[in-house]
């Protein structure tokens, strides 16, 4: 009997992983409280990584594509337990990346995925732009309109996006619109704006509680034009999807279950980054109760201080299973009938909720300070229970994943 069952990541994973590691002790890790302080982009850090190939869209589309499933998360951690605001500003191009490889044709793919990243010389970086003031978690809500200028064969875009990560300040901003309100999510389509497009400004830039390197604006389209060829996927496809959805009104499925199966595929990649900031917190914290005394002995060797290590490492365990699983279902074409990839970005980031708050009850008054890493850690990892759907999001898709009940 053949067995083909393995959890060990190859050669290949384990030599990028530790490359990686490398850049975040070396690099990321020294650089981290300065820019969590400065709430600023970390540029030179960025073009730093850009030099090395860490920010690249080669480097980015090998692990994508990594036939085991793990390339990506094994990358996210690595960064994220570096630094968590400077993870997001390495990584956050791909958000736009990924928008634009789901949707786009191939053509579009190869004109603009370039562009996110420039060039190791001239950094570039993009965003992605669905969320809106008044619909966050509802995304069918969203009012930014697209009209097809047809004498012209041009998009106009009027609206403002919100909690956009790189908003303003990206080359590529990829931008999601209705293009028919009365269709809810059906009605929506993607767009590219090109850089230095006339009509789209930053709105306010967000002060945060966490991941502050990395940066969080509105974006605002004034009358913004862009030529047709920027509407992902092409107008034909869009008036057909377009046709289909008026003759089927509002019943599930088409461009609906598409997105949530590239929702499905996408959160892994998020909860790798939870993980990552759940164990650099977790270590941060086993090295600190085997050092620390009080009454004449470490702290850890008290059951109360050592079992809350053994259920922090257990969670960070669970949740990288959990990980890895929804990650090699993506690469493997495997149904997500039970939500994976959803349950998958749930307990971890509410893993690194958890994690990053006892590493710093473990710390104590030390835990509580910026002279040490974990609070800020804890800042950062309150993001994984609301970005890239909330929690109650989670818990929502996965309920009505296994019930088949629409719950609410
Ligand atoms: C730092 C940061 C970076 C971000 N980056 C991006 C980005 O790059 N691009 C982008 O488009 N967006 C981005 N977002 C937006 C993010 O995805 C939204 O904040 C998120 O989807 C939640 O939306 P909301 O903030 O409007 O909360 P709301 O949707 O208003 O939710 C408020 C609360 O109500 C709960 N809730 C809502 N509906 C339900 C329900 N049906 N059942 C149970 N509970 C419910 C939520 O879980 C939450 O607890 C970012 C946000 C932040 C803070």
């Amino acid at each position: 009997m053949s067995s083909t069952f393995s959890l060990d990541p190859g050669a290949d994973q384990l030599a990028v992983r530790d490359w990686l590691h490398g850049f975040a002790a070396d690099v990321m890790r020294p650089a981290a409280a300065e820019w969590d302080e400065r709430e600023e982009t970390p540029w030179p850090v960025i073009q730093e990584a850009a030099k090395l190939g860490i920010y690249s869209l080669d480097f980015y589309a090998q692990q994508y594509f990594d036939p085991s499933g793990v390339g990506i998360p094994i990358a996210m951690e690595e960064l994220f337990w570096g630094d968590a605001g400077i993870g997001l500003s390495i990584v956050g191009t791909t958000l736009a990346a990924v928008a634009v490889l789901a949707n786009g044709t191939d053509e579009q793919i190869g004109t603009w995925t370039p562009q996110m990243f420039g060039t190791p010389e001239d950094v570039k970086v993009a965003a992605f732009c669905s969320s809106e003031p008044d619909a966050g978690s509802d995304v069918s809500a969203l009012r930014t309109r697209a009209v097809y200028d047809e004498a012209k064969d041009e998009w106009v875009l009027n609206g403002t996006k919100t909690w956009a990560t790189n908003g303003g300040i990206a080359a590529v901003h990829v931008v999601v619109a209705t293009v028919d309100p009365e269709l809810g999510a059906k009605g929506q389509a993607s767009f590219v704006v090109p850089p230095g497009t006339p009509g789209l400004s930053q709105g306010q830039k967000f002060k945060k509680h966490g991941i502050r390197a990395s940066h969080t604006a509105e974006v605002v389209l004034d009358g913004v034009r862009v030529p047709g060829s920027c509407l992902l996927g092409g107008k034909e496809k869009l008036d057909e999807r377009l046709a289909r959805a008026r003759e089927g009104g509002r019943r599930p499925g088409g461009r609906g279950n598409a997105a949530m199966a590239t929702f499905e595929a996408s959160r892994p990649a998020v909860g790798a980054q939870a993980i990552g900031i759940a164990r650099a917190a977790y270590e941060v914290a086993l090295d600190y109760a085997g050092t620390r005394e009080q009454f004449g002995r470490p702290i850890i060797d008290n059951q109360g201080v050592a079992f809350q290590l053994a259920d922090m490492r257990t969670r960070i365990d669970a949740a990288r299973l959990l990980v890895w699983r929804a990650s090699w279902m993506a690469v493997n074409n495997r149904p997500f009938t039970a939500a994976e990839g959803s349950m998958s970005k749930l307990y971890a980031g509410e893993t690194a909720k958890y994690v990053t708050a006892q590493a710093m009850q473990i710390l104590g008054g030390n835990g509580f300070t910026r002279e040490y890493p974990v609070e800020r850690m804890h800042r950062d990892s309150a993001i994984y229970s609301i970005f890239e759907g909330t929690s109650e999001i989670q818990r929502l898709v996965i309920a009505r994943a296994i019930s088949g009940v629409p719950i609410r």
